[in-house]
């Protein structure tokens, strides 16, 4: 992917009101926040779950954007969902754009959107799908790149869960970090407001940013958060942003004091160590599960053994009570290791 540097500082900040709700309303965030933020954000057209909530205020807002960008001098952003909201956009001079959770599921849509801005050199940032599937990130962006948009970035704003979490969306910070592993020269901004759902969670949850190594925040920011029209929960004062920002921690990538890379060293090599057992573990225990298959076989038993499965699934949750471990952390990778049996257990039954 053909990429353009254009985010040039960490933390490149985003911030603004989920929605724009009046031309007041903006221009007084905007105001607020211009010393703090690198780009001012303001949904228009909002993609509402459900049809009674605020829609957004639409086209008119968009000359609310331009008076925020003549008063404040800060660069302003908006999501677009079709390819009339690319065209509306783009006549008043709105300078980046977002590509919304929703719209990312959809490749019609980025086909359409892409389609729309091609020959034209914006910034467009890619929310990720709502359901953590990397590729179907990938492939929006890509679309994109496809039409000549160089200026890309990612934004983070995690993903939806059926299991019950402290967050809205969770964040699986794992997927953002195999983009960057795939595709290393794109930034990524994180979305904490999204993620958290509340307020109480932004902080840490930027902070984590910062030590991934994430380019930048987008940080949705109100006036008056309880009275907001949307997402009211979730939003900050321009004050409270203010403080986040200070108090971000930004650490170095790289050690240039010698004795510290070599203590980390040690550590490294003592993680490598553990995981080389690890592997070596899971390999004697795939040898057990093929015995194990091939006894069930012999004497006509099912694969799965829901008692067993309880019983692995309890007596591995006591240990971890016991050795003060994160209890869940150990029963996600029992759930994995216990998909792989079964997935070995079969294979062997098929065979025969
Ligand atoms: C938003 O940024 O206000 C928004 C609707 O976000 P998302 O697409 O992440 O839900
Ligand atoms: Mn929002």
């Amino acid at each position: 992917m053909e990429l353009s540097k254009f985010i040039d500082k960490k933390p490149f900040v985003i911030a603004g009101p989920c929605s724009a709700e009046s031309e007041k309303q903006a221009l007084k965030i905007a105001n607020d926040i211009k010393d703090n933020a690198d780009v001012f954000r303001a949904g228009i057209w909002k993609p509402r779950t459900r049809s009674n909530s605020f829609e957004g205020i639409g086209k008119e807002a968009l000359t609310w954007m331009q008076k925020v960008k003549q008063k404040t001098k800060l660069k302003v952003s908006t999501e677009v969902a079709t390819a009339k909201h690319v065209e509306l956009c783009l006549e008043s001079g709105i300078d980046m754009l977002w590509i919304g959770a929703r719209t990312t599921v959809n490749p019609f849509y980025v086909q359409e959107i892409a389609e729309a801005l091609s020959g034209v050199d914006i910034p467009v940032f890619v929310k990720n799908p709502i359901h953590p599937e990397l590729s179907l990130w990938i492939g929006a962006l890509e679309r994109l790149n496809k039409k000549g948009i160089k200026n890309l970035a990612a934004i983070h704003r995690g993903f939806f869960t059926y299991e019950s979490s402290a967050f809205r969306n969770e964040p699986k910070w794992e997927i953002p970090i195999e983009l960057k592993r795939q595709l290393p020269n794109l930034p990524i901004i994180c979305d904490p407001s999204h993620i958290a759902g509340n307020k109480t969670l932004i902080p840490e949850i930027s902070q984590i940013a910062m030590d991934l190594d994430m380019n930048g925040l987008m940080i949705e920011t109100h006036n008056n958060p309880p009275e907001a029209l949307s997402d009211s929960a979730q939003q900050i004062t321009p004050v409270k942003l203010k403080s986040i920002l200070e108090n971000l921690v930004l650490r170095k990538k790289k050690f240039e004091d010698d004795i510290l890379s070599f203590e980390l060293n040690i550590l490294r090599k003592k993680i490598d160590k553990l995981d080389q057992n690890i592997v070596e573990t899971l390999n004697l225990r795939t040898e057990l599960v093929e015995e194990i298959a091939q006894f069930k076989l012999e004497n006509n038993l099912t694969i799965f053994q829901l008692e067993r499965w309880f019983e692995i699934l309890y007596k591995r949750r006591e240990q971890a009570i016991n050795l003060e471990m994160d209890p869940k952390m150990v029963r996600d990778i029992f759930e994995l290791i216990h998909k792989y049996s079964i997935l070995i257990q079969s294979k062997i039954m098929k065979e025969k």
